[in-house]
Parts: C-alpha cells; sequence; structure tokens
C-alpha cells in the first residue's frame, strides 16, 4: 500500500485499511484527482505513476463520479504495466466518498478473458472436427441403403463405417483426456513410476501399427522414476511413438530411450522422417494443428495427440522439446523432474512392499 500524498486529515483512516485487504486495484484520488493512496495491486498494475492516474479512461471515469454520476461498471482495454507493454482488461468502477474523495476500483480480467476466449476457440473446433466423421458415417449409412442388392458393395461400405466410428470414438476420447488435463493443474493420485515400464507398454501398443508399415522401434532405457501417472505417460510417450510410425515412410527405424541425467529423467522419441518445418515446429503442440491435414486424416489422426503431450509433461511438472528437419526426421524429448534413490516417497514404497 502506497499512501502518495502527505497524510490527508480529511480522509477516512478505515478506507485505507480497506483497500490494504483487498486483493482487487483500488485508488482514492482527492478534489483536485490527486492520488492519496492507491493499493499494491494498483501500482503493480501501472495504474498509477508520480501520484496521478496514468490511464485517461480512468481519469475521466473518476470526473463522471465526482459529477455524481452513476455507479456503473466499466470494461476497459489498457496498456499493460509500468512500461505500458501488451494489453490489460480491467473492470473499473469509481464512486464519491462522503469526504469529497473519489474511490477507483477496479479488476484485472485479462486471465478470465483469455481461458473464455480458448474456450469458444475450443468448442468452435471441436464441433468441427466431430462434423467430418459424422458427415461421412451418414454418407455411407446412405451408401448401403443404396447397394442393398449387392452384397460385396455393403461389406465394402460396413468397412468404411467402422473406420468413421473408430475415428470418432478416439475423437470423443481425446477430447475428454485433454478436458481433463486442462482442468486439473496436477494430479490427482501421484505415485512413482518407472518411465522405463511406461515407454515399454506405449511401445508394445504402437507394435501392430509398426508392424504393418514394417516399421523398427529401437527400446533403450533404463531406470529412470519419476512422480506420477503410470497411465498419463504411457498415453504421452504412445502419441509419440504413433506419431514417429505414421510420420515416416514404411521401413523405416524409430528410436524410443529412456535415460536418467542428473535430476532429469528424459524420454526421446527419434524418427528419421518427413520431419517438421521451423515455422510449424511452433504450432504443432496447438489443438487440431496439422502440417497436413489429409495425411493425417488417413492415419486416424485427430490432432490433439501433441497438446495431450503437452499438458500430460506440464502436470508432471517438467516439459516436452522438439529437434525436427524437413526430410531428415524428428526428436521429441520429454524430460521431467526424477524421484531420487533415496526419496522417502520410494523407501515408504519400498518397506511397504511385500516380500
Ligand atoms: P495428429 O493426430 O494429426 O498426428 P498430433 O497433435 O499428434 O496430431 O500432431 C500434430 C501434427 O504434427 C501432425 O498432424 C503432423 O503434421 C505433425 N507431426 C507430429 N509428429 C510428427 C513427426 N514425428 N514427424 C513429422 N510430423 C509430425
Amino acid at each position: 500500500m502506497i499512501v502518495a500524498k502527505p497524510e490527508d486529515p480529511t480522509l477516512d483512516p478505515g478506507v485505507v485499511d480497506v483497500l490494504a485487504a483487498l486483493r482487487q486495484m483500488g485508488v482514492v484520488l482527492d478534489s483536485s484527482d490527486a492520488v492519496v493512496v492507491a493499493s499494491d495491486a494498483a501500482v503493480r498494475h501501472g495504474l498509477v505513476r508520480d501520484g496521478e492516474l496514468v490511464h485517461q479512461e480512468l481519469r475521466d471515469l473518476v470526473r463522471e463520479a465526482r459529477r455524481g454520476g452513476d455507479l456503473r461498471d466499466l470494461t476497459l482495454d489498457l496498456p499493460r504495466g509500468p512500461l505500458l507493454r501488451g494489453r490489460m482488461l480491467v473492470s473499473a468502477r469509481a464512486s464519491l466518498l462522503r469526504t469529497g474523495h473519489v474511490l477507483l476500483l477496479a479488476d484485472d480480467r485479462t486471465r478470465v478473458s483469455r481461458v473464455d476466449e480458448v474456450r469458444r476457440d475450443f468448442v468452435a473446433n471441436v464441433s468441427h472436427e466431430l462434423k467430418t466423421p459424422v458427415g461421412g458415417l451418414s454418407l455411407l449409412a446412405e451408401a448401403v441403403m443404396d447397394a442393398s442388392g449387392d452384397s460385396d458393395a455393403v461389406i465394402r461400405f460396413a468397412g468404411r463405417m467402422r473406420v468413421e466410428a473408430d475415428r470418432l470414438a478416439r475423437l470423443v476420447q481425446e477430447i475428454v483426456d485433454l478436458s481433463r488435463l486442462q482442468v486439473a493443474d496436477t494430479l490427482t493420485d501421484p505415485k512413482p513410476v518407472d518411465l522405463a515400464d511406461a515407454a515399454r507398454e506405449a511401445v508394445d501398443r504402437c507394435r501392430l501399427l509398426a508392424d504393418s508399415k514394417s516399421t523398427t522401434i529401437d527400446l533403450r532405457t533404463e531406470r529412470a522414476v519419476v512422480y506420477g501417472d503410470l497411465a498419463l505417460l504411457t498415453t504421452a510417450i504412445r502419441n509419440l511413438v504413433d506419431n514417429a510410425v505414421n510420420y515416416s515412410d514404411p521401413q523405416a527405424r524409430v528410436v524410443v530411450t529412456v535415460r536418467r541425467i542428473g535430476a532429469v529423467a528424459e524420454v526421446v522419441v527419434s524418427d528419421n522422417g518427413l520431419g517438421i518445418s521451423p515455422t510449424a515446429q511452433s504450432r504443432v503442440f496447438e489443438r487440431f494443428f496439422r502440417l497436413d491435414p489429409a495425411r493425417s486424416r488417413a492415419t486416424g489422426g485427430t490432432g490433439l495427440g501433441l497438446s495431450i503431450v503437452k499438458h500430460v509433461c506440464a502436470n508432471h511438472g517438467g516439459d516436452v522439446r522438439l529437434w525436427s528437419e524437413p526430410g531428415q526426421g524428428s526428436t521429441f524429448t520429454i524430460s521431467l523432474p526424477v524421484l531420487a534413490d533415496d526419496d522417502p516417497v520410494l523407501t515408504q514404497l519400498d518397506r511397504k512392499a511385500p516380500r
């Protein structure tokens, strides 16, 4: 809390106490528009400089309150912080106090409005993505009806209906997974997980796909225990291995390495496939982003795989990095904080383990 003007005897000291207790931005101004008190948040957000309000919009709001205008909330898009870099969305209201001062209260709504925006985009994307398989199923159902006399055609169309239905099921499952990951910032019931186990399981689940393309998956592991969720970590590694197989030519070689480097556990998935251009590299972790939508669709991709990987890593206190060169291949590296061998969590676990 700063008091910008030398003690103002006309100001009710209770106002200062209230401002100190509020998390909101709060500023009290005297009749000459000089700032008498400003809360820490107001200073941090750059509302006040040299004893005055910085933004003209807020000065106008204060003036209106002084003229006895209605108390109303105003949403303003203002330059952010003391350096006025970036923007912030602020909801503000001003009211005239009995002492002749004006009290200005403001809330930073930037984060809330961004979350709303992301949610709106997500819903729009999801409806768009769902339309493709649903439209496909509807057309195929019509084709089956038209071909009712031709059993070969019926079998062919039914097979394609199953592919579309599988895609729909996978899309819905990944949307649910991603929503869960985004809602919970942390894990609900973390346990020690050896990434070597997660990688083995993930590679097993990709075997069928790899065999169908005669791709070799080379798995090299060492013990690397992290604190987390085995199912989520397995899904994340599987998404990377699936992609490595899908975005490489047949008979390619994919290498999956689990290693421990000091306090960091790493899972490295490398391929010598198509690679990703530098401009696309910064976007591949976005939801529904695909370099080649037709290829992704052909492989049953949903465009959500890498977004899920990113969120799983973040929820485990780690991250995922990408190196890639078009035509050379790609390497995705998951890095997570390792659980030390003498960590109490591990010792408790060992003690509980049946002999
Ligand atoms: P998808 O379901 O389409 O595979 P992802 O989120 O897993 O969705 O990946 C997003 C996009 O990133 C893919 O459509 C593909 O264009 C690109 N991509 C991902 N992994 C690789 C890789 N190993 N090699 C080349 N491109 C990749």
